[in-house]
């Protein structure tokens, strides 16, 4: 007999940054199935993420009880994942017991060994008051500001770029208003892939007229119905925006208007592009000069040019390089600052755009106001009533080094598995290991969970109440459909009940609460109250006042920097950190797959996700494949110098010859123990996007 839901809940999609809302159907507690609402970013569309994703939160490897590690359960980087054996490493605990010895051992090593011997990691899989209050609790109750969260892994190039040259880490324009430009570009972004109910609204643009040029050194969907599609040579992002920049000065298609009156710094960029004429870039990005010309010609004169980007700019060591050429071209051509216009940055995960908002980040208080400005130091010193550190933190690879080098020595992960995520991942596992504490926080146990010493069964995205911002800025309402599993406790109790043993005295009694204190110390947001959201489901910021609509596209009059100028940042070549050789002649790409989703924890636990991609894989290019004598579903051997993992070959033509790309979600095959840990020196960010490899069948 056909099943009836007897609740539906109204809430936001839990996986990417696009923010779709969706309807959960629940009998006796169990989500029966998913509809797509109608969001602002969605109007009623799903992907099969968003519509079959939904039954991890039953799956029976859920967390239900705390755990504190044996005494002798010696932890190792090398572990080998025994979901059999779990008990062996592990014993239950009461909350009680779990609590005590988390906040206890980590109170006594910020009393032992300084404020800045622990670190914290958060989640963009929470929500905004999760975030709030984990950054909180790490900088009141740690007493530093070593917090961060994936977005150093994902965005923080490209953050980083746009405060410099804009004031505002932020989108520009929401995605939909690709359906008002005459223009797209699509660069260093898989949407079809990553952003799937986006890629819909890029599609119907393109068929109702807008030019899509794609740029990616792989072929992604989309480019089959781009206006035109540059794959460009992996590691040659400035060579080929610079070429463009470098046409739309010398054939004078720049906005003089804009720039005079918008902006500083052009001279610099203009003397800085004269030496990349398309004809010098041509043979290193491996784009002919016409078309070079043509697309910078086209993007320019159009009435309405719009950029989207993904980690495929940000995960470079010149990842902010790659994102200041972007900002540039948008400056230059005025194409910023109007509907169907401007930049954007794809955000990965549901909620990176607001746990960086909430101030999830290690230099940054919430609403990205610095904590090395005395003013807003003692602004937030009123606000939690506590002495603050004035010094900006370590980001995620930093913290990994500073365990290493014993200036770390407690940890609480919230949401987070760099076990699996952090480039380089068995120095990762390693440096974990090498933690005096670990509590981890979450709903399964990951990897990361496999070397903690307190291990909090957390809640499902469907089993609690938050707000969420996506990646337009939009602020929306995820609501509980159901109840957590067990012992199973709602994230925002854990974190209060932990913040108490620390010697915190906190006493929220509901989300709103939280969210009502963010939303005084966080001028964007000011305007937004929880009835609002209640009523309204989504409100977008800047949102100052009470009353105010919200401001989808911004920048219109003047860019929230202290002259009100946007400023051009010139860039440079700068080659990749480990170029192939002879030794690793090939170049490894890492990425997401639409099934899967980050390091896989929950998709994999999907019975539909998993079913559809069951099996770790790498996309070879045909002939490379063939070179080696191997054929589609042979396992091969993929090894960097950090590293190697063992999965199958997947026949695939959308990479280029001698680069081959693996998602990094499959346990079995960590294809993060092989990528290289160099940062981007001003997003922090590691090269994820390029590496050297060999390659051997078997
Ligand atoms: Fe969820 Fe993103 Fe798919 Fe929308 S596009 S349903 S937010 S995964």
């Amino acid at each position: 007999a056909l099943t009836v839901p007897d609740k539906k809940v109204d809430s936001v999609c839990p996986y990417c940054g696009v923010g779709c809302q969706l309807t959960y159907n629940v009998k006796d507690n169990k989500i029966l199935f998913v509809e797509g609402r109608d969001g602002p970013a969605n109007h009623e569309r799903l992907c099969v993420k968003g519509r079959y994703g939904f039954d991890y939160a039953h799956h029976p490897h859920r967390l239900t009880v705390p755990l504190i590690r044996r005494a002798d359960a010696p932890k190792s980087g090398d572990f080998v994942m025994d979901p059999d054996r779990v008990m062996d490493v592990f014993r239950e605990a009461t909350w009680e017991e779990a609590l005590a010895l988390a906040g206890g051992t980590l109170s006594n090593i910020r009393d032992t060994h300084g404020k800045k011997s622990l670190a914290g990691f958060g989640s963009a899989k929470g929500s905004n008051e999760e975030a709030y209050l984990f950054q909180k609790l790490v900088r009141t109750g740690f007493g530093s500001n070593n917090v961060d969260h994936c977005t150093r892994l994902c965005h923080a190039s490209s953050v980083a770029a746009l405060l410099e040259g804009i004031g505002s880490g932020a989108v520009s324009n929401p995605v939909m208003d690709v359906t008002k430009a005459e223009v797209v570009i699509v660069i260093g972004a898989n949407p079809t892939v990553n952003h799937p109910v986006a890629a819909t609204w890029i599609k119907n643009a393109v068929k109702n007229g807008t030019k899509l040029v794609v740029c990616d050194p792989r072929r992604s969907d989309l480019a089959r119905m781009s206006h035109r599609y540059l794959q460009f040579k992996p590691d040659t992002d400035v060579a080929m925006l610079n070429a463009m920049m470098h046409v739309i000065v010398h054939e004078n298609l720049v906005d003089a208007d804009f720039i005079a009156s918008r902006t500083i710094g052009y001279d610099e960029l203009k003397q800085n592009v004269e030496g990349y004429s398309p004809e010098l870039m041509a043979p290193i990005c491996g784009i002919d000069a016409d078309t070079l010309r043509y697309v910078a010609r086209l993007y320019a004169t159009s009435k309405g040019s719009m950029i989207l980007w993904g980690m495929g700019i940000s995960q470079h060591i010149h990842g902010t390089d790659n994102a200041r050429c972007l900002i540039a071209l948008a400056l230059m051509t005025g194409q910023i600052g109007r509907p169907g216009t401007g930049l954007h940055p794809l955000r990965g995960q549901n909620n990176v755009q607001g746990a960086s908002d909430a101030g999830l980040i290690p230099m940054m208080f919430p609403d990205y106001q610095r904590v090395d400005n005395p003013a807003v130091r003692a602004k937030f010193e009123a606000a939690w009533n506590t002495p603050l550190d004035g010094t900006p933190g370590l980001t995620v690879v930093e913290i990994m080094h500073a365990i290493k080098a014993g200036q770390i020595r407690g940890m609480y992960i919230m949401g987070e598995n760099p076990a699996m995520s952090d480039p380089d991942a068995n120095h990762a596992r390693e440096s974990l290991a090498a933690l005096e504490h670990l509590v981890v926080q979450d709903i399964f146990l990951t990897e990361t969970c496999y070397l903690a010493d307190v291990i909090l069964p957390a809640s499902a995205f469907p089993e609690k109440t938050g707000s969420f911002t996506n990646t337009d800025r939009t602020v929306q309402m995820g609501r509980q459909a159901i109840d957590p599993p067990g012992q199973a406790k709602q994230d925002l109790w854990i974190l209060q009940e932990l913040a108490r043993r620390l010697g915190l005295d906190w006493n929220y009694q509901h989300v709103s609460e939280v969210f009502d204190e963010m939303r005084h110390t966080m001028p964007s947001i000011g305007g937004i109250t929880w009835d609002r959201l209640e009523r309204e489901h989504s409100v977008t910021y800047p949102c100052v006042a009470e009353g105010d609509p919200g401001d989808p596209v911004v920048f219109i009059e003047t860019f929230p920097r202290d002259s009100g100028r946007a400023r051009f940042v010139p860039a440079d070549i700068i080659p990749a950190d480990e170029r192939p050789d002879t030794a690793y002649p090939l170049v490894l790409i890492t990425g997401r797959q639409l099934e899967h989703w980050h390091t896989g924890s929950m998709t994999r636990r999907t019975a539909v996700l998993d079913a559809l991609e069951p099996d770790p894989v790498a996309l070879v290019h045909p002939l490379d494949l063939a070179g080696m004598g191997g054929k589609p579903g042979d396992v091969i051997t993929i090894e960097s110098r950090r590293g190697k993992v063992t999965l199958y070959a997947r026949a695939d033509d959308s990479s280029p010859r001698g680069a081959i790309f693996v998602p990094f979600c499959y346990y079995e095959a960590a294809i993060n123990k092989l990528t290289n840990a160099a940062l981007d020196p001003f997003g922090k960010i590691p090269e994820f996007k390029y590496c050297a490899i060999r390659v051997a069948l078997g």
